[in-house]
Order: C-alpha cells, then sequence, then structure tokens
C-alpha cells in the first residue's frame, strides 16, 4: 500500500482525500498557497509545505512547485483532486517521470478524454450514443461547415475541442450566423483554453444532464456505479445534483451503465471516472468524460455504500476493484446542495471571515466542508465552501432531510446561496423532477421571497 500521500489541491476535498488517507492509515502532506495557510486540512496534515503566492498559476498549478514538495517530503503519490491540474496529462507524465504515483487515469487517457472529439470518437466505437455533430475538428473551410451544419440540422452548439466549464460555447440558429459564430468561438477557445479548434453539435433545446460514475482497477476490470443527475445548472455550474437521476428506471441504468463499462475496457481505463450525458426525450447523448473525482461524488457514496476516494487510492496502489457489478446495490436517495460563499441573488463572490459556522447533523446528514468559526474565505478561488449531502429512503424523504438540514446551517460573517438551495428545495418542478438543464435560469428569474 501507499505509506504518503501528497494531496495536490485545497478546500473541502483536500480534506476530504486526508480523511481516506487517515483511514487507510496512509500520511499526508498538504500543499498551500500563501492565502491558505489557515485551511482545516494543513492544520490536520502530518507534515504541509507552502507552494507559493496566493495566485493558482503559481501555487495549485505549479507542476514544478508540487513535485518539489513531493520530492523533499518524500511522499509515494500525488493525489490531484478536482479542477487545478486534475485533467493535465503533462501534469499526470511528470508525475509517473518523477517516479511517483499519479492517483488517475494514465496520462494517455487523460489526453484522449480531454480532448471532445477524440473522446466521442472513442466513445462511439465503444457503441455510447453520442450528440450528433461533425465527426472531428471544424475545417478552415465555410463551405464545408455550412455543409455540415445543414445535415445535422439547426439549431447547432459549437464547442471547443478543448473546452472546460462551459465556456466557447455558442449555439447558431440560423445559417446566416453559423460563419461568424464558428470564428468567435475560435478566438474565444484560443484565448480561453490555447487551442482555437472547435467542433459541431446538435444543440438540444431541453435536455437534462445525466452522468455514470465508473471505477476501473490496474487489472482491466471495471463496474459502474449508476447515474447523477445534475440539472440544477446556473451558467453549465451545477448548484444541485442528486442520485439516483429522477425517472430512470433499472432498465435504463442497466443498458448505458454497461456501455460506460465496456468504454472503460476498451480504453484501458484506471481509476474513478464519469461519463457526461445530455438526456431528452428517453435518448441519452454522450457529451464528455471527467477523468477524475469529482464535486457531486458524494451523493454516489452516499447510494452505494461506496467510497470512491479509497477506491481511487487503492486502485492507483495497484490493487483490484474488490467489486463486481452485482455487488453494487442502489439504496436510496441522495442531494447535494453546493454552499458557495456569494450572494444569493446577485451571484456576486463574498469572501471574508466566517465568524460562526454550526454544520447541521442527523440521520443521512453530511457536510463535507473545510470552513470553521474564524475561517476567512480567501477571494482567490472558488466560491463554492461546502456541500451539503443528505440521504433517505426516498427523494421526498431526500428532500425534506436537506431542507431542514439547510434551516440548521448557520455561517455568519459572509453571505452564501443557501437561501437559493431553501427555493429550489420547495420548488414544485424540482420536486417533481421534471426540471431541464435550463430550469434553474427560470426559477432564479422567477424568485419568489418565501
Ligand atoms: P464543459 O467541459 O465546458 O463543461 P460540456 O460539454 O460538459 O462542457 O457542456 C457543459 C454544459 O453545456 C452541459 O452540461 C449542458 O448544459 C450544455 N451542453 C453541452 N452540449 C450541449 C448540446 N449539444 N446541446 C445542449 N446543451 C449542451
Amino acid at each position: 500500500m501507499l505509506d504518503k500521500i501528497l494531496i495536490a489541491n485545497r478546500g473541502e476535498i483536500a480534506l476530504r482525500i486526508q480523511r481516506a488517507c487517515r483511514e487507510l492509515g496512509i500520511k499526508t502532506v498538504a500543499v498551500y498557497s500563501q492565502a491558505d495557510r489557515d485551511l482545516k486540512h494543513v492544520l490536520l496534515a502530518d507534515e504541509s509545505v507552502c507552494i507559493g503566492p496566493a495566485q493558482a498559476n503559481h501555487s495549485y498549478l505549479s507542476m514544478g512547485a508540487i513535485i518539489s514538495a513531493a520530492e523533499v517530503t518524500q511522499a509515494d503519490a500525488i493525489h490531484p483532486g478536482y479542477g487545478f491540474l486534475s485533467e493535465n496529462a503533462d501534469f499526470a507524465e511528470s508525475v509517473e517521470r518523477s517516479g511517483f504515483v499519479f492517483i488517475g487515469p494514465r496520462p494517455e487517457t487523460i489526453r484522449m478524454m480531454g480532448g471532445k472529439t477524440t473522446a466521442k470518437a472513442e466513445m462511439a466505437a465503444a457503441g455510447v450514443p453520442c450528440v450528433p455533430g461533425s465527426e472531428g475538428v471544424l475545417p478552415d473551410d465555410d463551405a464545408t461547415c455550412t455543409r455540415l451544419a445543414d445535415e445535422v440540422g439547426y439549431p447547432v452548439l459549437i464547442k471547443a475541442v478543448s473546452g472546460g466549464g462551459g465556456r466557447g460555447m455558442y449555439v447558431v440558429r440560423t445559417p446566416d450566423e453559423l460563419v461568424s459564430s464558428i470564428h468567435m468561438a475560435r478566438n474565444e477557445a484560443q484565448s480561453a483554453f490555447g487551442d482555437g479548434s472547435v467542433f459541431l453539435e446538435k444543440y438540444l433545446e431541453a435536455p437534462r444532464h445525466i452522468e455514470f460514475q465508473v471505477l476501473a482497477d490496474e487489472q482491466g476490470h471495471a463496474i459502474h456505479l449508476g447515474e447523477r443527475d445534475c440539472s440544477m445548472q446556473r451558467r453549465n455550474q451545477k448548484v444541485v445534483e442528486e442520485a439516483p437521476a429522477p425517472g430512470i428506471t433499472d432498465e435504463q441504468r442497466a443498458r448505458i451503465g454497461a456501455l460506460c463499462v465496456a468504454a472503460c475496457e476498451r480504453i484501458g481505463y484506471r481509476g474513478a471516472g464519469t461519463l457526461e450525458f445530455l438526456y431528452e426525450d428517453g435518448n441519452f447523448y454522450f457529451i464528455e468524460m471527467n477523468t477524475r473525482i469529482q464535486v457531486e461524488h458524494p451523493v454516489t457514496e452516499m447510494i452505494t455504500g461506496v467510497d470512491l476516494i479509497k477506491k481511487q487510492i487503492e486502485i492507483a496502489a495497484g490493487r483490484p476493484l474488490g467489486l463486481t457489478q452485482d455487488d453494487i446495490e442502489i439504496r436510496g436517495h441522495a442531494i447535494e446542495c453546493r454552499i458557495n460563499a456569494e450572494d444569493p441573488r446577485k451571484f456576486i463572490p463574498s469572501p471574508g471571515t466566517v465568524t460562526t459556522y454550526h454544520a447541521p447533523g442527523g440521520l443521512g446528514v453530511r457536510m463535507d466542508s473545510h470552513v470553521y468559526s474564524g475561517y476567512k474565505v480567501p477571494p482567490h478561488y472558488d466560491s463554492m465552501i461546502g456541500k451539503l449531502i443528505c440521504h433517505g429512503e426516498t427523494r421526498d424523504i431526500a428532500i425534506e432531510r436537506s431542507r431542514s438540514a439547510l434551516s440548521e446551517l448557520v455561517i455568519e460573517g459572509i453571505k452564501t446561496n443557501t437561501p437559493l438551495h431553501q427555493q429550489i428545495l420547495r420548488d414544485p418542478t424540482f420536486r417533481s423532477g421534471k426540471h431541464n438543464i435550463h430550469y434553474l435560469q427560470h426559477l432564479i428569474d422567477h424568485w419568489v421571497e418565501g
């Protein structure tokens, strides 16, 4: 087994990884920026190393600083968490070349899945249904692009091959907007991702976002752990996630899950991963694969009882999965609310000192957060400061439990989006499970105090 793991991340996920390490008897190294000396996991780590200034470019995104910290502390492995360097194939490669274990897939897999067109091609070859579109990058030839869009049928979506975070996407409704939209998308993709290549997809008008969790070991054995519904999004950022997805049948889960497993086995996947789909009119369409642990992984843990972070670590240590598909049983329902330090109406970040913090508790209530009374939320990073995850025998129980837990949550000194969560949880459309990816914006636009 691994003896010491360096956690190349911050905030709640760093604490989550640290907890898993402790349970496995593995020592931890925390790395932190100058703005993050007081992070909870830094205070609890066996060792900690400051890797640079507050700006992520010079700390959490600095491959050299992180690898040096692993060398100095003689760590065996590096866990990248999510965001930052977690899907950077060059980083995974440097980690391995420097003699450390990268807790994630092979660098080649990360590279292949990081390109949305190569990912789609691989998935299509494994029989996974994909959104119809240009098979590959759009050429620099307007006539061909116009023909491709006509074939797919309007509306179409122009997407950056190397895109992320929902940026660099343009919806095109009529042929006369096509060429100018492609140019805008190319420019935006070039400046945001350093890669101006774009592709084209059928734009689905009102889909739900449903994703499948997979685990695969070095020995070539893969399983799926069912799906999550992440349709409650604002500007392509997930706000509430749940598992299982409302209305998805056992037959659909088994069928799409089996295709995901086949795809993992085909590409020699290793570790935890997520295949994201859009779901409309009973059909699934693959959009991308995330080759890392995701923010919303706890809802899957709550309904399956599988500790996904521990599994990532065990797989990285070369152990077989130790689970077959038949071992995965879905029990009850889980909902996650992402707690952000932001104004609940204007969505402006609200960093500062948390004067009072009190986490909710009770049966089926889990709070994954690094916040404590007196903790100062720095302005330099993502505004998510915690996740409230509630589990219940049914979706209705999970919703009521979430409402009750949210009303117990006390975070004073900064603004948070808990009023938005209360609004979502009492909303009839959300409660009926009929919302799609556009519904949250509609709800925000028609906010009723109460
Ligand atoms: P990113 O890597 O930037 O997150 P994704 O491909 O995962 O990009 O897409 C992000 C979000 O954009 C999806 O969750 C969905 O809400 C929307 N989206 C992506 N592709 C389509 C499509 N073909 N039709 C409609 N909406 C889409």
